[in-house]
C-alpha cells in the first residue's frame, strides 16, 4: 500500500558551516527517504536554515553585514554542502520566510484564543552599553558553586552545575564586556503546565523511541506530578525574528518559530507543486509526519513541538526519531586535533560523499547511541567493502560479456547465490525501514561475499583460456552481472551516485525496489565497463586532519574577541604585581573520581610541601603526559574548598573556540618556584 510520508531533518543554524557532525543527521534521513521513495511511497524532505535570535544578529553586526545578508550568505553555502553529500530535499528553505511568519502567527493566536499564552514580567540581565537584554549563553561570570572564572549564564563547564544567570558571581557582558544590571520586562509564556496530561500520553504512545520516551517520563514525572514549568516563548528587541502580533517590540524566542520552520517549508513546496497542505497538517491527518533530530533537541521535538501543535488545532508527529552524536577517534570533535572537520573540508580533501555516506550508514542502529568515526577505519572499511567485495564483482566479469559475447548478457536463471539475494529483499528492506542502517549492510556485503566466492570459483579469468568453456563462461559472467545488480539496487539509498552510473553501465531504468525479480533479459547489451570507484589513501585523510589544525587557528573568528576589543580598562602595573605568578614543576597528575573535567595536579614551586591544584584540563590531557613539565601558576589565589578537596592555587592555560585548553611551558632554563613578571 502506498504511503504519503513527509520527513524532516532538524534546521542547522544559519552562523556557521556544516560539519560532519551535522552531517550524520542529514545523511541518515536521506538515506531513509530515498529508501522509501524506492519503495514507490509518496514520501517529500523538507528542511530549513533556522535563521533567527541573537547570535545571528551579533555576528552580522560583526561581519558589518546585515542579519539578511548573514543568512542568505549562510543558506547558500549550506545548499552547496547538501547538494555534494547528495542529501536530497524536496524543499531547503529558510525560516525567514512569509510563510513562517503567517503560520507563527497563526499558531500563536490559536494557543491565545485557547486560554495557553500567559503575560508575566519576569527580571533579566541588561546590557546598559548594548541596551539590549542578554540571553544566558552572553553572560559570563564565576560559577556560584566552583568559582571557576568566565563560565556561561546557564551552567559551568568546569564543575558541570546549572544555575541561573542572576547567580554568578561578578556577571558581566559577552557582548559589550560591561557589568550588567538587572532590569524587569513583560515576556509571554506558553502555558505547557497545563499540557502535562496531553503530553503523558503522546510521549508513552509510541511516538518515540524507548530509551527518549524514559527520558520524558524523568522530565514529565508520574502520573500526578506536574513537574513541567511554562515555557518562555518571547524575547525583547533588539531582536532578529518574528515580532508577537498586538506586541510591539516583543519577539517570538527563536525555539518557537524553528520547528514552525518545518510546516512553512512544506507550504512553500506545495505552493511551488501544487500539494495538499492541509491534508499532511490537518488533525486527524492520514499521513504520517516524521522528524530526525539529535537527542539534544528531544525536549523541544517531544515536549514544546507536540503541545504547539495540539493547542494550536494541527496534527502531531508521528514519530520523533533522535539520535547521537559523532565522535571522531573516540573523542570528541576537536580543532586541536584536526578533528572538527567541515562539510567542505571533507571534500576538498576525501572528494567522494559516498564513502562517508556508507561509513555512517554502517555506523547507524536506529538508537540514541553516538556513532564513531574511526578515520583509519573508514579507509580500510570503505577500501575493503565498496572497493574490494562490491565493485570487484562487476570488473572481473563485465570485460568479458563486452570482448566475447557482443555486450549481451543472458537472462540469469536460478542458482543458490541469486537465490539467497533475492529472498535477502526483506531483512535488507525491513533494516532500512527500521534505520538499522548497520544491519541492512551487514546483509548486503554478506550476500557480496557470496558473490564473490561464486566468481571466484568459477574463476572466468582461467575459462577465458579455453574455447570449449565459452558456455559456461557466459553464464557465470551473465550471473554475476545480475548479483552485481542486486547489491547495487539495495545499495542505492546509501549510495544514490555510484547506483546511477551502475545503472547507465548496465543499461537499465533507474532501479526500484519492485525490480529485485526484474533481472537482465537475455541479449540485453550492457555498455562497456569503466573504472567506478578508486581507493581512498590514508595518506589523504592525514592531510585533511591537517588542513583543519591548520585552517581552524588562522581563520576562525572568536566569540571571545568582542570582549576582547571592548577592552579598554587598563591595569596599573602595581595591579598585576598583586598576581604572584610562579614556574611549578608537575610532579604527579592525576584523574579525580566523579569529576568530568578535572584533574588533581601536584605542583612543586619551591615550597616544603607541593600544592594541591584541581585544573579543568581534562578534556585535553593524559595526566601520564603532564609528569614532571614545567608550567606556570597563580600561587596567591586564596585557596578554595571544592566537592573534591582543597584547591591551593590555579594552572594557567590558554583556550577558546578553536581549542584548549594549552597549558603554557617556560622556555628552558626556568626552575620550580621563579617568580613570573
Ligand atoms: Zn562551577
Amino acid at each position: 500500500m502506498s504511503r504519503k510520508i513527509l520527513v524532516t531533518s532538524a534546521l542547522p543554524y544559519a552562523n556557521g558551516s556544516i560539519h560532519l557532525g551535522h552531517l550524520v543527521e542529514y545523511i541518515q534521513t536521506d538515506i531513509w527517504v530515498r529508501y522509501h521513495k524506492m519503495q514507490g511511497h509518496t514520501c517529500h524532505y523538507v528542511c530549513a536554515d533556522d535563521t533567527h535570535g541573537t547570535p545571528i544578529m551579533l555576528k552580522a553586526e560583526k561581519d558589518g553585514i546585515t542579519p539578511e545578508q548573514l543568512i542568505a550568505r549562510v543558506h547558500k553555502e549550506h545548499t552547496d554542502d547538501f547538494r555534494e553529500f547528495l542529501v536530497e530535499f524536496d524543499n531547503y528553505y529558510s525560516t525567514n520566510s512569509e510563510e513562517n511568519r503567517e503560520l507563527s502567527s497563526k499558531i500563536y493566536k490559536a494557543l491565545k484564543a485557547d486560554g495557553k499564552i500567559a503575560v508575566r514580567t519576569i527580571e533579566q540581565y541588561y546590557d546598559p552599553v548594548k541596551n539590549m537584554f542578554l540571553p544566558d549563553r552572553f553572560i559570563k561570570g564565576e560559577c556560584p558553586k566552583c568559582h571557576a572564572k568566565d563560565q556561561y549564564g546557564d551552567s559551568c563547564e568546569v564543575c558541570g552545575s546549572t544555575y541561573s544567570p542572576t547567580e554568578l558571581i561578578n556577571p558581566y557582558s559577552a557582548v559589550s564586556g560591561a557589568t550588567p544590571v538587572r532590569k524587569e520586562t513583560e515576556h509571554y509564556f506558553f502555558k505547557l503546565s497545563e499540557c502535562a496530561d496531553f503530553l503523558k500520553q503522546w510521549t508513552r504512545s509510541g511516538s518515540l523511541q524507548t530509551e527518549a520516551a524514559n527520558k520524558m517520563n524523568e522530565w514529565l514525572g508520574e502520573a500526578s506530578d506536574n513537574k513541567l514549568s511554562d515555557w518562555d516563548i518571547s524575547r525583547d528587541a533588539p531582536y532578529f525574528g518574528f515580532e508577537i502580533p498586538d506586541a510591539p517590540g516583543k519577539y517570538f524566542y527563536v525555539w518557537l518559530d524553528a520547528p514552525i520552520g518545518y510546516m512553512a517549508s512544506f507550504k512553500n513546496l506545495c505552493a511551488r507543486t501544487g500539494l495538499d497542505f492541509d491534508e499532511y497538517w490537518n488533525k486527524g491527518s492520514k499521513t504520517e509526519l516524521y522528524h530526525f533530530i539529535g537527542k539534544d533537541i528531544l525536549y523541544f521535538h517531544a515536549l514544546f513541538w507536540p503541545a504547539t501543535l495540539e493547542y494550536s488545532g494541527y496534527r502531531t508527529p508521528t514519530q520523533v526519531f533522535a539520535h547521537g552524536f559523532l565522535t571522531v577517534n573516540g573523542e570528541k570533535m576537536s580543532k586541536s586535533r584536526g578533528t572538527f572537520i567541515t562539510a567542505r573540508s571533507y571534500l576538498e580533501h576525501v572528494k567522494n560523499p559516498e564513502y562517508l555516506r556508507y561509513y555512517y550508514a554502517a555506523k547507524l542502529n536506529g538508537t540514541m547511541e553516538d556513532i564513531d568515526l574511526n578515520l583509519e577505519d573508514f579507509v580500510a572499511r570503505v577500501n575493503s567493502d565498496l572497493v574490494g567485495k562490491y565493485i570487484n564483482i562487476a570488473s572481473r566479469t563485465a570485460g568479458f560479456i563486452t570482448k566475447l559475447f557482443d555486450g549481451k548478457v543472458r537472462a540469469a536463471g536460478s542458482n543458490s547465490v541469486i537465490d539467497a539475494m533475492r529472498n535477502g529483499a526483506k531483512v535488507v528492506a525491513d533494516a532500512y525501514e527500521n534505520r538499522d542502517f548497520g544491519r541492512a549492510l551487514r546483509e548486503i556485503m554478506s550476500l557480496a561475499d557470496q558473490a564473490n566466492g561464486f566468481v571466484a570459483s568459477a574463476a572466468p579469468w582461467e575459462m577465458a583460456k579455453d574455447p570449449t568453456k565459452s558456455d559456461h563462461l557466459y553464464i557465470v559472467c551473465s550471473e554475476a552481472l545480475e548479483m552485481f545488480r542486486l547489491l547495487t539496487l539495495y545499495l542505492k539509498p546509501v549510495l544514490p551516485k555510484l547506483a546511477d552510473s551502475i545503472e547507465r553501465f548496465l543499461n537499465i531504468a533507474p532501479l526500484k525496489w519492485a525490480d529485485v525479480g526484474q533481472g537482465l533479459a537475455n541479449d540485453h547489451t550492457i555498455l562497456t565497463y569503466q573504472h567506478l570507484i578508486t581507493r581512498i589513501d590514508l595518506k589523504q585523510i592525514e592531510a585533511m586532519t591537517e588542513a583543519n589544525k591548520e585552517t581552524m587557528q588562522a581563520t576562525v573568528p572568536t566569540a571571545a574577541a568582542p570582549v576582547a576589543a571592548a577592552q579598554t580598562n587598563y591595569i596599573g602595573i602595581e595591579d598585576f604585581a598583586k598576581v604572584d605568578l610562579r614556574i611549578a614543576r608537575i610532579v604527579d597528575a592525576a584523574h579525580v573520581e566523579g569529576a568530568e573535567k578535572l584533574l588533581q595536579l601536584t605542583l612543586d614551586i619551591g615550597e616544603e610541601k607541593p600544592r594541591n591544584v584541581f585544573a579543568g584540563i581534562k578534556s585535553a590531557y593524559d595526566p601520564a603526559s603532564l609528569k614532571g613539565r614545567l608550567t606556570v601558576m597563580v600561587a596567591n589565589l586564596a585557596p578554595r574548598k571544592m566537592k573534591f578537596g582543597l584547591s591551593e592555587g590555579m594552572v594557567l592555560a590558554a583556550s577558546d573556540e578553536r581549542g584548549g585548553p594549552f597549558i603554557l611551558s617556560p622556555d628552558s632554563g626556568a626552575e620550580p618556584g621563579m617568580k613570573v613578571k
